[in-house]
């Protein structure tokens, strides 16, 4: 197994299964920090969009920045076109919501709607050990 050479997902190819199936929709990309929180959302069958794994996410405390993630990655996705929507999935914890913050200024000037989870997880939650329904909701309401 190795990283998706386009989402950082765990893959056995150069790309992994979500990447290169056809029927999944590249213009809605769900953003999560670890390849566990792709699996949370696929186990929910909770969106037919594509991925983007940051791993990791910004810590002060463990010395993790913004330059450590796959967020040069992200944004060459978008440059790249066909992407209307990123979900900032992000865990419902400080260095989530860091994380998620210092995304949604990156991508503030890219002309693609940057959105995020609805508050439905427990804070300090994390998104792998959600239940569908929360996540489901959390999902659905996005803003
Ligand atoms: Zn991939």
């Amino acid at each position: 197994m190795r990283p998706c050479s386009r989402c950082f997902n765990l893959a056995e190819e150069e790309l992994c299964d979500i990447c290169r199936d056809p029927r999944r929709d590249a213009g809605l990309i769900v953003v999560v920090e670890q390849p566990k929180d792709l699996l949370a959302f696929e186990a929910g069958g909770l969106t037919t969009g594509v991925y983007h794994v940051l791993m990791g996410r910004v810590s002060a405390l463990d010395g993790v920045e913004p330059r450590h993630l796959t967020i040069d990655a992200l944004q060459k996705r978008i440059a790249d076109g066909g992407v209307r929507e990123v979900v900032l999935a992000t865990n419902p914890t400080l260095e989530g919501d860091a994380t998620a913050l210092y995304l949604m200024e990156a991508l503030a000037d890219s002309g693609v709607t940057v959105t995020r989870l609805a508050r439905g997880l427990p804070p300090g939650g994390q998104i792998e050990h959600a239940n569908r329904s929360m996540l489901e909701a959390a999902f659905q309401g996005r803003q």
